[in-house]
């Protein structure tokens, strides 16, 4: 048997023939028949250029539906293909080419020239651009390639995809994907959320990463469905598709956006069936705001670029704010105690390490063994890094990572805990709340605010505030207002970067 992930897609985009499979906004269009036969002359123009299995195909390129085809014509050959953000400097190219050794590195037409140097640099031996430039593209040698209709045989733990965390806590990791990994969950979430021939995705998610790739496009796949590929977040383009898609995967920014859109009402999404949300937490206010102006019930999940999906509310049955679900099919989830390091599972209800095992868990750090040992135990189970809970329903409650906990006087302060305080002011927009040296207390807790616009408040007020609400040891000792929280293309708030910030705010305290 073969366990290629795109066996199983290219058999439905068979039996899908001229079904719709990808439009944009901008009138692109491809239906499943020419999909496929995209990824054969794809997938040919991949060989001539000395892709062979195994090898890695690193990709930083623009969101476009060929993006797409180039991804599927790399499994086809079984190749690894590897997304890079858009985002990325030449520096930071430089790191991940040299990292990974790619056999191909197909890049932009503008970055063409830095990209070559880099390629020199890092011996890669093939750049080629996905749009057309003065120097030809990656198009022109598909136009003159003989298309390639087979399917490289894959084991199921070969390798898929090498996928880069989003460098939130530090540097990037690669994450090794398998042919298994991605395949059984797409399979899951397909079956978790119900998705038909008949569902119309809205994709306005970048495609570098695990949510707007694996979750948006395998889900989408595997079952047959279309997807309308906006080429970037865009509240106008969203509002004018809702009445002919029918689910949107978002991270909680998108939705928060969304609301501040009059035009957001029951109507507008009556034929919508799906709003699903991750990447980051999405506050209880949003999902209730949400469900309040349109009647849906945003779907959170839970995952991670090393596991894919891990958990889910449910599809039918109660969507609880402030909860991330429960574990998909597969899926086995036990909270420990990170102090101890026996991995025992925690009493039900207390606050521990999150630990996930099952086939979505990846193969391990790309080249970085010691790492991957860390993290990867034995028995199969993945320390992730979150800490969290499972409530008495058996919903996980994601609690916020290990990296941001704050330690003020010996005891443990939960970020999450105290930014729901300060954000319940009613002056206040949203907080991020962070640890930095304190000469005193270890780590002093600190809150970065944005007011609503038009509210002013002084830092006495929120600090007095918040005394009723929060023992002593959780109370912010200074707080700073500023326009916006730093955050990445995936909405998460840059904690790392407000750390450095203030970190010398306490000096001489
Ligand atoms: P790095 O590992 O490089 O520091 P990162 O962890 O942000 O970056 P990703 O793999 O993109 O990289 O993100 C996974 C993390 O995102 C999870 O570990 C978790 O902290 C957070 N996350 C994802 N979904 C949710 C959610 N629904 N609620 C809260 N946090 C979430
Ligand atoms: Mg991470």
């Amino acid at each position: 048997m073969n366990h290629n992930l795109f066996d199983t897609f290219a058999a439905k985009m068979q039996a899908r023939g001229t079904a719709n499979f990808i439009t944009t906004p901008e009138g692109g269009k491809y239906s499943y028949a020419d999909a496929l036969a995209q990824t054969e002359r794809m997938a040919g123009a991949l060989r001539d250029l000395g892709v062979t299995p195994g090898d890695r195909v690193a990709v930083q390129v623009d969101k476009s539906p060929e993006a797409i085809l180039l991804y599927l014509a790399t499994l086809r050959i079984g190749g690894v293909y590897l997304p890079l953000n858009t985002g990325y400097t030449a520096d930071e190219i430089g790191y991940f080419l040299g990292d990974a050794e790619p056999a191909l590195f197909v890049c932009q037409p503008a970055a063409l020239e830095a990209a070559k140097a880099i390629a020199a640099e890092t011996d890669c031996p093939q750049v080629e651009t996905l749009g057309a430039s003065a120097d030809g593209s990656l198009m022109d040698v598909v136009a003159n390639a003989d298309a390639y209709t087979g399917i490289e045989q894959r084991d199921e733990d070969d390798l898929a995809a090498i996928l880069y965390t989003s460098g939130t806590t530090g540097r990037s990791k690669g994450a090794m994907l398998t042919h298994k990994n991605l395949g059984s969950n797409c399979k899951s979430l397909a079956e978790a959320w119900r998705f038909t021939e008949n569902d119309r995705l809205i994709h306005a998610l970048p495609i570098f990463h695990t949510h707007g790739l694996f979750v948006a496009c395998n889900v989408i796949l595997i079952s047959g469905a279309s997807l309308y590929f906006m080429s970037r977040f865009d509240v106008d383009t969203i509002i004018a598709a809702m009445p002919e898609g029918t689910a949107l995967m978002g991270v909680p920014t998108f939705y928060t956006r969304l609301l501040q859109d009059d035009r957001l009402t029951p109507e507008l999404t009556r034929n919508m069936r799906l709003f699903t949300s991750g990447s980051a937490p999405l506050t209880a206010e949003t999902h209730q705001q949400f469900a309040k102006r349109t009647g849906h019930a945003i779907l959170e999940r839970y995952g991670m670029t090393e596991t894919n999906m891990n958990t889910s509310n449910p599809y039918d049955g109660d969507r609880i704010a402030g909860t991330v679900g429960m574990p998909l099919p597969g899926v086995e989830i036990r909270i420990t105690d990170p102090e101890t390091g026996t991995h025992e599972p925690l009493p039900q209800g207390e606050i521990g390490m999150l630990e996930v095992r099952g086939p979505n868990v990846f193969k391990g750090y790309w080249r970085m063994p010691e790492k991957t040992r860390a993290e990867l135990l034995e028995d199969g189970f993945f320390v992730t890094g979150d800490l969290a809970l499972i409530d008495d329903r058996g919903y996980v409650q994601i609690v916020g990572r290990d990296k941001d906990l704050v330690i003020s006087g010996g005891f443990n302060v939960y970020p999450k805990e105290v930014e729901q305080v300060i954000d319940e002011m009613p002056e206040v927009m949203e907080s991020a709340v962070i640890g930095v040296p304190h000469p005193d207390f270890g780590e002093g807790v600190t809150a970065v605010v944005v007011l609503l616009p038009g509210e002013k408040l002084a830092e006495a007020d929120v600090i007095k505030a918040l005394a009723g609400h929060l023992a002593k040891y959780k109370q912010p000792k200074r707080v700073f207002f500023v326009e916006a929280l730093p955050r990445n293309t995936m909405g998460k708030v840059q904690k790392k970067q407000l750390r450095d910030e203030y970190k010398d705010i306490y000096q001489g305290a």
